[in-house]
């Protein structure tokens, strides 16, 4: 996917993809496969190895590495499996460092975890191991990975201060999971995998955005146009903000069903116009002659491009107002009150500060994503927590929108460990075919699992995650199935790279599955529509293995201090100790190489790679 949607720009008429969308009903064709004849060419042969699916290559899999790499390797993976060490390795830093004083520490830890899991300090550093990852296949999203170091304590005041005013009451039901609460201030706690940030104040979301706007320039200048920059929309703003949006999406999708009697998923209603919209609020004795209304009615986004009435879209606003700069939440986001009849805000209305800190939010990822198009740097926007999703995954959708007119520059991240993705995707992806734009998406299984099933628990609202790792499984492939499926559907109708998918996973098997499909499916890596993803220093014998086989693979590659990376250091110990087998065969596979390295004697080895990523 280095050049996704970047080779060839073809003029694609969105008026026959409605047609195309109307027969297919949004309904699975399994029987979708791509003839030889219709599969592009690839336009310049990279040199490539077979690619063998067991990942027990040991040779071509650590060839990128010297041997003391591998020893390093070899040794911080071994570390992590002893539980001692990885339940006590905030006391065993702290001591380290009064020990060894601040220079033999940073010494220590360069030669093991951070120069393991972590590319340098800064853009300049990290670019002769980018060029290197480049030389053997594997391309770079960058990941500046320097964190607060916050107590807990200090977690609960930054939520304290950042509470909106209207957040105050607790809602029954479903609504109550769009609420701050004390007991999980701390959003680092419960396992979680992922980076977190904490809101400080409006100065330090702009010095957020100035770090993304760093690493936007970072992979401009250390990747030749084929990375990413990965960010998180709770660095840009107040996160409450985003929990109030997702409150409004709640609302929203709640007071359609009251009205109409119909769930609309994903903010979507199926099978109602606005016209039957109407009816439904006459029943309920609201006036839709009243001018208020009236107008509101005739706002309504609905796609009228449709024929099947099982397939009509309509939405209760327009959300494209919400990445407008002059966007006023409590303005655009009213309804009809069902008691009084008068149009009201369909949550407390945020007071005037905290409209400007929603705009300030919109108008740093405006920012990043204009200086992204002008430097031709893709931007992934991560996801997050489930109560912060479903306004992340809008604002997502609502800036591919603007942003991914001629080639994707906006990539969203669907977590399929959640019950409601493979709907999610589905209709974000109708949503994409029907307005026009460029779908990038990055899949992944789910980082906050532990998190969000306490607090769903204790906070009193339904578990968001699949009751088991079986059927997460499953919906990553049935849902990787459906967009590899559609973007057959475009190739066939000679509408290529209109869908960008990456498969992020550690899993083999996922991996596996997906190299099968697309072989099943005729989709070549030259098609530059599917790629992979793993974080640097893990899985290596899939990233390289795919990559040297002409395979679009990426990694992600934090950089940044070490002070200042080592909680992200410590995220990838516990997490490598909560994954025993894998690292099990990581090391069975290390200590392979390594015997046969010493046997020939290669202790100094040199990585020379001529692969030309695709
Ligand atoms: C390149 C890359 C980018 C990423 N970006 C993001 C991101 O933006 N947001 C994000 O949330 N995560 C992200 N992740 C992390 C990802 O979501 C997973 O936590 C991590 O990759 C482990 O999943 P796996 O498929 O690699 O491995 P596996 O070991 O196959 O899967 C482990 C995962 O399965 C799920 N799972 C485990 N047990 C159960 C259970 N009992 N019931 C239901 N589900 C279960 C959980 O999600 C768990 O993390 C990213 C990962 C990579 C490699």
């Amino acid at each position: 996917m280095a050049v996704l949607f970047r080779s060839s720009f073809v003029k694609i008429n969105f008026g026959e993809y409605s047609c195309t969308l109307w027969n297919s009903n949004l309904r699975l064709k399994s029987s979708t496969v791509l003839p030889q004849n219709q599969l592009h060419k690839a336009e310049n042969t990279p040199q490539r190895d077979p690619l063998d699916l067991s990942f027990e290559n040991t040779k071509d899999a650590f060839k990128s590495k010297t041997t003391w790499e591998l020893f390093r390797a070899f040794l911080v993976l071994k570390l992590s499996t002893y539980s001692y060490l990885v339940e006590n390795h905030e006391k065993l830093i702290a001591q380290g460092k009064k020990i060894l004083g601040p220079s033999l520490f940073k010494f220590l830890m360069k030669h093991t975890f951070y120069g393991h899991f972590v590319a340098g300090e800064d853009a300049k550093s990290i670019k002769p191991l980018l060029d290197r990852l480049r030389s053997f296949g594997v391309k770079s999203i960058l990941d500046y990975s320097a964190e607060e170091d916050m107590s807990e304590d200090q977690a609960k005041e930054a939520m304290k201060k950042a509470k909106l005013s209207s957040q105050a009451t607790s809602d029954p039901g479903e609504l109550k999971k769009y609420k701050p609460y004390e007991k999980f201030a701390d959003r680092r706690k419960y396992r979680v995998k992922a980076r977190t940030y904490f809101y400080l104040s409006e100065a330090q979301c702009e010095k957020n955005m100035v770090t993304f706007l760093k690493s936007i320039d970072a992979v401009a200048g250390s990747t030749a146009s084929t990375g990413f920059a990965a960010i998180k929309l709770t660095a840009l703003g107040r996160p409450q903000l985003l929990m109030q949006l997702s409150e409004v999406i709640a609302r929203t999708r709640k007071y359609f069903k009251e009205v109409t009697g119909v769930a609309s998923e994903n903010m979507v209603a199926q099978q109602v116009t606005p016209s039957t919209f109407a009816t439904k609020l006459e029943y309920h004795k609201i006036k839709t002659d009243n001018e208020e209304v009236k107008k509101w009615l005739q706002n309504m986004d609905y796609d009228r491009k449709g024929v099947l009435p099982s397939v009509l879209l309509m939405n209760m606003f327009c959300w494209s107002g919400l990445v407008d700069l002059n966007f006023v939440m409590s303005d655009l986001f009213k309804v009809p009150n069902l008691q009084s009849g008068r149009m009201e805000p369909i949550i407390t209305a945020l007071n005037p500060d905290e409209e400007e800190m929603f705009q300030n939010m919109m108008r740093r990822l405006h920012h990043i994503a204009q200086n992204a198009r002008e430097k031709d740097v893709r931007v992934m926007i991560d996801a997050e927590q489930s109560y912060f999703q479903p306004a992340i995954n809008r604002i997502t959708m609502e800036m591919m929108r603007k942003y991914n007119k001629k080639k994707a520059i906006i990539f969203n991240t669907y977590q399929c460990y959640l019950k409601e993705a493979y709907n999610n995707v589905v209709l974000d992806l109708e949503l994409a075919r029907r307005q026009g734009f460029f779908f990038g998406a990055k899949l992944v299984r789910g980082a906050y699992m532990e998190q969000e099933r306490i607090r769903a628990q204790e906070v009193g609202y339904e578990d968001p995650i699949n009751p088991t790792y079986g059927v997460t499984s499953e919906m990553y492939h049935k849902t990787l199935s459906e967009m590899l499926r559609q973007i057959v559907e475009d190739i066939q109708a000679g509408n290529e790279k209109r869908i960008g998918v990456m498969v992020a996973t550690h899993n083999e098997d996922t991996i596996r599955f997906a190299v099968k499909k697309m072989e099943e499916l005729g989709i070549k890596p030259e098609h530059k529509v599917v790629c992979f993803g793993q974080l640097l220093g893990m899985c290596d014998q899939v990233s390289f293995l795919l990559g040297q086989a002409g395979y679009s693979v990426y990694k992600y590659v934090p950089y940044g201090p070490i002070d200042e990376v080592l909680p992200y250091l410590s995220r990838r110990a516990l997490e490598n100790h909560s994954l025993l087998t894998k690292v099990d065969k990581e090391l069975r596979l290390l200590r392979k190489e390594l015997l046969l390295r010493i046997a020939q004697g290669k202790f100094f080895y040199k990585p020379k790679g001529n692969y030309l990523p695709i």
